[in-house]
């Protein structure tokens, strides 16, 4: 038997524009309260794991055979989805799904960006934007929100018209503040984006709607905008609201003309059998998943009052408007000792966002009370 030892280390022709990058991830540590990523902190309930067992089952037994390229199926069941839950109906045709909705961004990045093109968004907002355009050699450029992370149109008109980005990222809610959007700063985008000349086509526009479940109420969605604007993508996951993280399962709306484009550059079979059985599976409990959305609604709108609510070395904390489910509070003189201090307390949250914030995630009611009393202590509020 030939030993697999490692060979002398070499160095190995990895792109310049990478060379001493690492790898994105927060940490995933064992601990009692997990509170950094967003994910919904109540798993499916035993009806959702025995459809989707039931599913899964069924598409074992045909594990010989690649999967449906263009999943019709789920495409369906997602469209069915986005009417009832933004009162937007759309062809299944005008859907598309991949590993979570940072395949999608890069699959919107590889279609509509590259070599010699930009894309735009307007920080602070999601750490992994800057990723997908580094690894599709697309130019990154963040624009600015303003103070109360708000997004004037008049700044984001003249952002666009300078830098004249090929693809438009929008988040909303946005991560890490949990601001959403006003439709007349996402419809001047959309505008000033179709008066750009990219190669002869309009600038492409993506809202970010991770977290659009949450949003609160009559915040619209952007899907409404979708007949609108055929330069417009609306870009969801189960990942956060549905409370299926670990199946990694995103999804966009938008034109036909926009989908059939990100076909292109999608690898084959990129969907496998057994995550479409499990997305399919998830949403025909959607009721069932979604049922925690209006508590944890109601727990973060609970969090922000109780972080205003707190003085911290005589001001009180602040905490960003959110219509997400987590909340950007601060600021802190040392925000890393206060982030070490909860998770030595078996609480861990997000250090991100600008300096001095920190990103608390809304889980049970047992995990805010554990989250307050850490804070309280380690802050001294
Ligand atoms: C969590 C998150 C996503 C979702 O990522 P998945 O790959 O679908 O898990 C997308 N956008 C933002 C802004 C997020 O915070």
């Amino acid at each position: 038997m030939i030993s697999a030892a490692t060979p002398q280390p070499v160095n190995l022709p990895i792109r310049p524009d990478l060379a001493g990058e690492s790898p994105y991830g927060a940490p995933q540590l064992d601990v009692p309260h997990l509170l950094n990523v967003n994910e919904n902190p109540y798993g499916p309930g035993p009806e959702v794991v025995a459809t989707i067992t039931e599913l899964v089952t069924a598409a074992a037994a045909g594990l010989n055979r690649y999967p449906d390229r263009d999943f019709p199926a789920l495409r369906q069941d997602l469209a069915d989805y986005l009417a009832r839950e933004s009162g937007v109906r759309v062809a299944k045709e005008q859907i598309w799904a991949a590993n979570g909705s940072n395949e999608v961004m890069l699959h919107i990045m590889q279609a509509f960006g590259g070599p010699g093109r930009t894309a735009l968004s307007f920080a602070p907002t999601y750490s992994m934007y800057p990723e997908y355009a580094r690894d599709t050699h697309t130019t990154w450029v963040a624009g600015r929100r303003e103070s109360d992370f708000t997004l004037d149109a008049e700044v984001a008109i003249a952002t666009i018209r300078e830098h004249q980005p090929s693809v438009i990222i929008l988040t909303s809610p946005n991560n890490p503040t949990g601001t959403a959007l006003t439709t007349d700063v996402i419809v001047a985008v959309c505008e000033a984006a179709l008066e750009l000349d990219i190669d002869g086509a309009p600038a492409v526009v993506v809202v970010d709607e991770a977290y659009g479940e949450f949003r609160r109420a009559g915040v619209p969605s952007a899907m409404e905008l979708l007949a609108r604007f055929p330069n417009l993508a609306v870009s969801r996951t189960m990942s956060k609201a549905f409370a299926l993280a670990g199946a990694r399962v995103g999804y966009l709306a938008a034109s036909q003309g926009f989908v059939d484009a990100l076909r292109v550059v999608r690898l084959p079979y990129h969907l496998s059998a057994v995550t479409q059985a499990t997305a399919r599976g998830a949403l025909a409990h959607a009721t069932t998943l979604l049922a925690t959305v209006d508590s944890l609604r109601a727990e973060r709108d609970a969090t922000v009052a109780w972080l205003r609510a707190q003085t911290y070395q005589g001001s009180p904390l602040q905490a960003a408007e959110s219509d997400s489910n987590f909340v950007l509070f601060g600021t802190f003189d040392d925000r890393h000792a206060v982030w070490q201090g909860l998770l030595d307390r078996g609480v861990l949250i997000r250090e991100t966002g600008p300096e001095g914030w920190l990103r608390v995630s809304i889980g049970t009611p047992q995990d805010m009370d554990a989250f307050k009393d850490a804070l309280v202590e380690v802050a001294g509020l």
